[in-house]
């Protein structure tokens, strides 16, 4: 991707000569998330282009430089399916990661596909091969898990078990989910597997929504058929006229947290996950919305090794039963990386998954 807003282009690299502790991983795929597509319109602030896009990737262990184990202990051969978490260099020694412990606000924390230039190599899931640095945190799949579900699930699972840490469910609660997108869709999944009662997907098109109720959503209601006064009227129809407990927002909207917050019960909760660059002002009433409704407003920004490891696991229980296969609806080779880009950008798919060799 050499700039925002002009076509993506192939090109040729070397593979790197491997340090030691480095490693070379062989691209099975890779997603176009909703974040690659901010990438491509330039919504994102501080990204030095030209990158390789693709963040979240998994495939198998091509070279390594030394004996290499993956973050649980266990050594690593050639072949082995492998993902990596895709955030790197985070210190462990500053503010953010020390005293507020919030590494994910870590200033030296760089993200493959999103903050690695072109220039330092093949760090980004849309080329063949990866370049697996030093201290890359990277987990071997277990057998249980297809390619197809880890990458299914890809960055919106590992976004989710950060979400469902931060909406700090208790069994039995309604959760409302806005966005059926790929975040959406594995929230709503892992609010039922975290034990809420209820679980309301808010979203659109149709097709969606009925993975939506595949993926574990007890109700639904499609965004293009009601006006926000119709969908706050049947989630409290869905809750006796109280409102939800935990509302996730995965819509990235403005007005999708004008209208979120007010689904909430008094006393609930609002995570706001959707708004990972900068759509404009929401217009709220502090008191009536927040203040007097004794209302616990958390963002949740990217994803922590532990989210990693736990998407794997859950993954592994999980993915015969939860279809995240079904999230990546289609697979595109790297000359048809345009038309992924498009298809995602205008949610003609849930995800757009990228096999850098077709
Ligand atoms: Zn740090
Ligand atoms: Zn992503």
């Amino acid at each position: 991707m050499p700039a925002p807003n002009v076509p993506v282009e192939i090109r040729e690299f070397p593979e790197p000569d491997l340090p030691p502790g480095g490693a070379l991983l062989r691209t099975a795929f890779s997603e176009v998330c909703g974040t690659d597509v901010h990438l491509w319109h330039g919504r994102l602030s501080g990204v030095p282009y030209p990158i390789i896009p693709g963040h979240v990737t998994t495939g198998t262990l091509d070279a390594a430089r030394g004996p290499m184990r993956d973050v649980l202990g266990r050594a690593l051969s050639e072949g082995d399916r492998l993902a990596f978490f895709d955030v790197h260099r985070t210190c462990g020694r500053c503010l953010a990661c020390t005293v507020h412990r919030t590494p994910t606000r870590c200033p030296s924390r760089r993200v493959y596909g999103i903050t690695d230039p072109a220039s330092e190599g093949l760090l980004g899931g849309w080329a063949q091969k990866v370049y697996l640095e030093p201290g890359v945190i990277v987990a071997k799949l277990p057998d249980a898990v297809t390619f197809e579900a880890y990458i299914g699930g890809g960055c919106g699972l590992l976004t989710s078990v950060h979400i469902i840490d931060r909406g700090r469910l208790t069994m039995g609660d309604t959760v409302v989910v806005q966005g059926a997108g790929a975040v959406g869709l594995s929230a709503a999944a892992l609010a039922k597997r975290a034990g809420a009662g209820q679980v309301i997907v808010i979203g659109a098109p149709a097709d969606r929504l009925a993975l939506a109720r595949d993926m574990g959503a007890d109700a639904v209601i499609d965004l293009d058929a009601t006006s926000g006064g119709d969908r706050r009227d049947r989630v409290m129809d869905l809750t006796s006229g109280i409102g939800a407990d935990v509302v996730i927002e995965a819509a990235g909207s403005a007005r999708a947290f004008e209208e979120g917050i007010r689904l909430a019960r008094n006393g609930g909760a609002y995570v706001i996950a959707g708004h990972y660059t900068n759509v404009g002002d929401s217009t709220i009433n502090v008191h009536e919305d927040i203040n007097r409704k004794h209302l616990d407003i958390r963002g949740c920004w990217g994803s922590e090794a532990a989210h990693f490891l736990r998407a794997i696991d859950l993954l592994e229980r999980y993915s015969a039963d939860v279809p995240w296969h079904r999230i990546g609806a289609k697979t595109y080779g790297l000359r048809e990386i345009n038309a992924a880009l498009d298809d995602a950008g205008a949610l003609r798919i849930p995800k757009a998954l990228v096999d850098p060799w077709r």
